[in-house]
């Protein structure tokens, strides 16, 4: 295996469950969409409903049948719209689609009849994200057109928060606001005498913030994988632990002199005579260009039995496949010497989101097919 590789704690996904289940008290739906955003999502999908988590969700019908073909037999959420024609691979993985408009659901009931199966469906109601989702005063009509269909059956009713993880104010006040809406559109369809099925809205931002969204189950990401929203006094308002931790080895070291430049563009110059490390690890495997000469890698020591890491600056441009960094010129590193890009003993992938001024999601998310994920404490 190569050296470069995403290390998954798998440990602090079950520690990570536990607290959110012991905060809300509710089930829990995990979603693992985009290859469990970048951790891989047979192993986090096996582990979490180990752990007791009740529901998965996946944004695309491949990635239900994947989740399928490992072996996954519990309920999956189908958040994102298929094609028409992937209908029929949804039905015959047995997902749960999230469908709020009567060309869907006509869709998703025609060709169930034709399979002769009945589809648990769950009505999402759009009260203020924008998205997918019926507007909430047809959420009881709608319902109602679902509830009494021989091939569909009312399994839950949804809707999905905008800015339930900031702490502003007015964001706060929107998210009650959508609560709100999300609440007497319940009551609309309870009206009519049928039943809504699990009701369900928190995101990572509602769980964190927002008890008033928990209902009858949450749908946590990014908090699971480890990674909270700050509180008002910019900490992390809950102590998840992250689950990825990318690593990589120096596998070359040369000693370069003053005034020397390193990289595409020479936009690292030599400032003293150094010893600079090459990591066999570039922008293709997903450590953003934007990083160049803006990152510390940790280099790892063993010292009397204990891990030390160190932290030393990229140097200049990050390549395809490779990047450098200044040891700096009395450095003890060797090669082979292990380092860190993010997690584990270096900052999380959460600290290189905010030094890019983009979140972890994205970080996680793009760290490429051609890393190896390799699991820990499993
Ligand atoms: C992705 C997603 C979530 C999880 O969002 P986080 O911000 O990661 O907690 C929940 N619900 C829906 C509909 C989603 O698309």
């Amino acid at each position: 295996m190569r050296a470069t590789r995403a290390i998954i704690h798998l440990d602090h996904l079950r520690d990570n469950i536990a607290l959110v289940r012991e905060k809300t008290g509710t089930r829990i739906c995990m979603p693992v969409k985009a290859d469990a955003y970048g951790h891989g999502y047979l192993a986090i999908a096996k582990t979490a409903l180990d752990a007791g988590v009740e529901y998965l969700a996946t944004a695309t019908v491949r990635e239900g049948e994947e989740l399928r073909e490992g072996g996954i037999t519990a309920p999956i959420l189908l958040f994102s719209i298929p094609l028409p024609t992937e209908i029929d691979s949804l039905i015959a993985a047995g997902l749960e689609p999230l469908a709020g408009d009567g060309e869907y659901i006509d869709a998703l009931e025609s060709r169930a009849a034709g399979a002769g199966k009945k589809i648990p469906l769950h009505l999402k109601i759009d009260t203020g994200m924008g998205r997918i989702g019926c507007r909430p005063e047809d959420a009881s009509r709608l319902a109602f057109r679902i509830a009494e269909s021989k091939s569909l059956t009312l399994a839950g009713t949804a809707t999905h928060l905008a800015v339930s993880d900031s702490t502003k104010t007015e964001d706060i006040a929107y998210t009650k606001k959508q609560l709100e809406i999300f609440r007497s559109a319940i009551e609309s369809i309870r009206a009519m005498g049928i039943n809504p099925g699990i009701i369900h809205a928190a995101n990572t931002g509602a769980v964190t913030f927002h008890n008033d969204g928990w209902f009858d189950m949450v749908r946590p990401g990014i908090l699971l994988y480890g990674y909270a929203p700050e509180g008002p006094d910019g900490n992390p308002a809950m102590a998840v632990k992250p689950l990825m931790e990318l690593a990589s080895c120096l596998s070359y070291i040369k000693a370069v002199k003053k005034g020397d430049s390193v990289s595409y563009g020479r936009a690292w110059t030599a400032g003293e005579d150094t010893l600079i490390g090459t990591i066999p690890l570039g922008y293709a495997d997903g450590l953003p260009r934007l990083l160049s000469n803006n990152w510390q890698i940790h280099i790892m020591k063993e010292k009397s039995g204990e891990t030390e890491a160190e932290g030393r600056p990229l140097a200049g441009t990050i390549c395809m496949d490779e990047c450098m960094v200044d040891l700096g010129k009395d450095s003890t590193a060797r090669r082979w010497d292990t380092v860190t890009i993010f997690g584990g003993a270096a900052p999380h992938a959460g600290v290189m989101a905010s030094r890019l001024g983009t979140i972890p999601y994205e970080i996680t998310c793009q760290i490429n097919k051609r890393v190896p994920r390799v699991y820990i404490n499993g």
